[in-house]
């Protein structure tokens, strides 16, 4: 078959690699409906991470199990499933706890952006839809591999609750599904900080009620006159930059003890546990409740990943979502 492959910073290629096949009893190989360009692929892309040898990329996924291991019993081949990012067995300690991204048999999934994949421990990382959703809520769905847990998982780290001021910092898609995120847990002002004008209607789209564009000390005093010198209940910090976690966190205070302890700031995050959050998603999702496809701008067949990672890179797109 042939996929996604990254050769070095701004070379993706779509190129013959090994078809997957089952490897372990505990896998199961799936037919990608859809997959996409994660913000995170942009980091390897633009040469954050060093890439020693070709590798295949892309970790966002859904579509059809094809086959699986004499171990699985809780999928079965023909069913639409979604998964995480990280393969998770779902029953140790920290799956119990909702951390199945810490899982302690965590399996990083690689080389979603193909015709096919194999996902270890079928059983703790897929969870099957009740049918074969319609094409137009593959979108949906799709985001619920990892943009919209993530976002979902910045909104319940921040314990966003009915009635609270929350600020969104970054206006990728992990930030606009941050702002639905807020929007459904029932945030009754949602500030986000965006200078991007599809961001921003997109942002409004979603619940957010005030757009500020400064950014830094300036964005921080623009939230500070907008909720009376209080500041948000909640700030969601979507980006992963120093400047971006700065603006998040109360003006003047550094990460350290005595600032935060001040300032009665909780800090939570990590890779978010987007498999805890998958049958209450799915659930929204399929019932037209939330729309987060929307942040999918650019659709692609597969085989133009390259301009896929080359438009998000270059902020021509939100997010693009590539069809097999
Ligand atoms: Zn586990």
């Amino acid at each position: 078959m042939r996929g996604a492959v990254i050769h070095g910073p701004r070379d993706v290629r779509f190129e013959e690699r090994a078809d997957p096949k089952i490897e372990k009893p505990t896998d199961a190989v799936i037919r990608i409906s859809a997959t996409c360009v994660c913000g995170s692929d942009l980091w390897p892309y633009r040469g954050a991470n060093p890439i020693d040898q070709p590798t295949p990329i892309g970790h966002e996924y859904c579509g059809i199990v094809e086959e699986v291991g004499s171990a699985v019993r809780s999928v079965k081949p023909g069913q639409f499933v979604i998964g995480s990012f990280f393969a998770s067995d779902n029953t140790c300690p920290h799956c119990r706890a909702g951390y199945q991204t810490s899982c302690l048999h965590r399996e990083l999934v690689v080389g979603a952006q193909a015709p096919r994949l194999r996902v270890p421990l079928a059983d703790g990382t897929l969870v099957a839809t009740r049918e074969v959703p319609p094409d137009e809520l593959v979108p949906s769905l799709l985001t619920l591999s990892d943009v919209m847990g993530t976002g979902w998982f910045a909104a319940r780290a921040a314990n966003v609750r009915p009635g609270a001021t929350v600020a969104v910092v970054g206006d990728g898609a992990v930030g606009l599904l941050g702002v639905l995120s807020a929007k459904q847990l029932g945030a009754e002002r949602i500030i986000a900080m965006s200078r991007h004008s599809p961001r921003q209607k997109l942002a409004s789209e979603f619940g957010a009620t005030d757009i500020v564009t400064e950014r830094g000390d300036e964005g921080v005093a623009r939230v500070k006159e907008l909720t009376k010198g209080v500041g948000a209940d909640a700030v969601l910090e979507c980006v992963g930059t120093q400047e971006a976690m700065q603006q998040a966190i109360p003006h003047g205070v550094q990460l350290e003890g005595q600032g935060l302890f001040f300032a009665h700031v909780r800090l939570h995050g990590g890779p978010a546990p987007v498999r805890s959050y998958l049958p209450e998603l799915i659930d929204l999702a399929w019932n037209r409740k939330i729309d987060p496809g929307k942040v999918f701008d650019l659709v692609l067949p597969l085989s133009q990943v390259a301009e896929g990672y080359r438009a998000m890179d270059e902020r021509r797109a939100i997010k693009a979502l590539l069809r097999p």
